[in-house]
């Protein structure tokens, strides 16, 4: 795939490869700063995204908004983020493995056009579906992956966090060790992979 923004936004808005397209009401391309060196990714929209085409506007939004904030980040500002799959699963299930693999070219392409120095995997879905593994979060974090070439770290989905307050905890220990991560890339002191 080589299109550039404006083609693939409506090859994601036309799209019709695979089932889910049938019920949604919006498509979920993907918001924020199409430079940032931070991208985030999610697993698919639920039913306030399907709304209003936003990603991460709910609830676990609101989380992952003061998740940004806690490192001092803001959405939009050097922080971009999307989805595995740009359409609603129905009932807010987990997207089946068909329809990620329909939906990942676009997911690569926005990467590769965004040129990101960091990808954070939010929850299992998007950690196992970007690093092609079936592993557990527990055993993928705190460690930096690599997503075709650009180094990736994995924490909780907010809104597994809103249902574990506890491990709130775990995802601010992932966040500090993403932004220690970040400021080595930032100044060269590692490899990118
Ligand atoms: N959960 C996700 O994974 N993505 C969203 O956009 C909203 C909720």
């Amino acid at each position: 795939m080589r299109m550039a923004w404006p083609e693939l936004k409506s090859a994601v808005a036309m799209c019709r490869d695979c089932a889910l397209h049938a019920r949604r009401t919006n498509t979920v391309f993907g918001v924020g700063d199409e430079e940032a060196e931070w991208v985030f990714v999610g697993e698919g929209p639920g039913a306030d995204e399907d709304a209003l085409g936003d990603p991460f506007v709910g609830q676990a939004g609101k989380l992952l908004d003061n998740m940004l904030a806690a490192i001092q980040l803001k959405r939009g500002h050097n922080v971009y983020i999307c989805n595995v799959v740009k359409c609603r699963p129905p009932g807010n299930r987990n997207p089946e493995p068909e329809e990620m693999q329909k939906c990942g070219p676009f997911l690569q392409r926005q990467i590769e056009l965004i040129g990101p120095k960091l990808i954070i995997a939010l929850g299992r879905i998007a950690a196992q579906n970007l690093l092609a593994r079936d592993a557990s979060i527990a055993s993928l974090r705190g460690r930096v992956h690599e997503y075709k070439g650009v180094p990736l770290i994995v924490t909780y989905h907010p809104a597994y966090l809103l249902r574990n307050l506890p491990d709130k905890a775990k995802a601010l220990e992932d966040l500090c060790f993403a932004v220690a991560t970040m400021q080595r890339l930032q100044s060269g002191t590692i490899d990118p992979t």
